[in-house]
């Protein structure tokens, strides 16, 4: 049986989270003493000592064998001061998986920030790394705060409630993997044909012909960003200049590039909100011979792929493709144009 790990350091941006451990309640006991952080949770600020006992009995960990507690203070790199919490509890399932429930707290004074999101962000990292297949959280219907971090970490919610609040969940890992286990062959000379004789698809696609349908992602003046109809990995997304350039190197001057590339760079930064792949693929490919028009593919790699179908075999049209449903396509296209909105 696939054994879950303690908790870890794990390293963000501008956080560092520890195992929580009962020296911690001092320190943290001032972070937690606002009442309005218990609005929506009921409860009230903890006394030091009650937090020393309950940090010394989180940290012994759980009684039950099948399940997990992982707690973690949220340090600020800044001022190495403690921020708030994050906490996984797993719980192994009959088939060995774990379900991980996700709860998290920042102290008022460093709300706004967007520790909460960076330090769920780095949780769910390192729980990509465990043998965890659904993620759950459960959040008070009316604590948008709280909704804006589920959603940054991937989560949506459900319609099931549990004690008043609503449960959220995201799968991973095994949700991306079965799909790409359903690639077909694509019928690579009519895919030829089309390339070359048919018209430039992103000059079709701006212009709204019905044949170039795809899911948009982003728009701004001089840039789009659409699902691939036929992507070689899971919601593969495509940007491109609206003007028909062909050349990457040459035909966009400095300004135009840089441009181009950090809209590049803010949907792959979505891309990995949402589907938090293990790498993301930036390629420029095209030919003048045919998907001419100046195009960047942006391809998430599921974690879990084997390493030998893994980078120039993920992404071969050879391998097959996936053909997500008109639905499927619509859900991803609006999951992520949340995640560029909120980047
Ligand atoms: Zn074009």
């Amino acid at each position: 049986m696939t054994a879950v790990t303690g908790a870890e350091v794990i390293a963000t941006e501008r956080l560092v989270l520890r195992p929580l451990r009962e020296e911690h309640a001092q320190e943290m006991a001032g972070v937690l003493s606002d009442p309005e952080l218990y609005a929506f949770t009921g409860g009230e600020p903890p006394a030091p000592q009650a937090l020393r006992s309950r940090y010394e009995r989180w940290a012994a960990g759980s009684p039950d064998p099948a399940v997990s507690w992982c707690n973690w203070v949220v340090e600020s790199r800044d001022d190495s001061r403690l921020t708030g919490t994050v906490q996984a509890t797993l719980t192994r399932q009959d088939d060995g998986r774990y379900v991980a429930e996700i709860a998290w707290v920042v102290g008022t004074a460093w709300q706004g920030r967007g520790f909460a999101k960076e330090a769920t962000r780095g949780l769910l990292t390192w729980l990509r790394r465990q043998p965890v297949t659904e993620v759950v959280a459960h959040i008070h219907p009316q604590h948008g705060a709280s909704a804006a971090v589920a959603t940054s970490a991937g989560l949506t919610p459900t319609d099931r409630w549990h004690d008043g609040e609503v449960r959220w969940q995201r799968t991973v890992r095994t949700a991306q993997l079965d799909e790409l286990r359903s690639r077909r062959p694509m019928d690579l000379e009519a895919y030829e044909a089309r390339t070359r004789q048919g018209p430039c698809f992103v000059c079709a696609f701006v212009a709204g012909d019905p044949e170039y349908v795809h899911e948009p992602v982003f728009e701004d003046e001089d840039h789009v960003a659409f699902l691939d109809r036929c992507p070689t990995l899971p919601s593969k997304v495509i940007v491109a200049p609206k003007q028909h350039i062909e050349h990457l190197v040459r035909d966009l001057d400095e300004a135009a590039y840089l441009r181009l590339m950090t809209v590049v760079r803010r949907v792959a930064l979505a891309v990995e909100d949402v589907l938090a792949p293990e790498r993301t693929y930036l390629l420029s490919l095209g030919s003048r011979q045919g998907n001419a028009h100046l195009h960047w593919h942006i391809a998430g790699l599921p974690e879990g792929v084997p390493y030998g179908q893994q980078q120039y075999h993920a992404l071969m049209t050879e391998n097959g493709v996936l053909a997500p449903t008109p639905q499927e396509a619509a859900d991803m296209g609006a999951r992520l144009r949340e995640a560029v909105a909120g980047r």
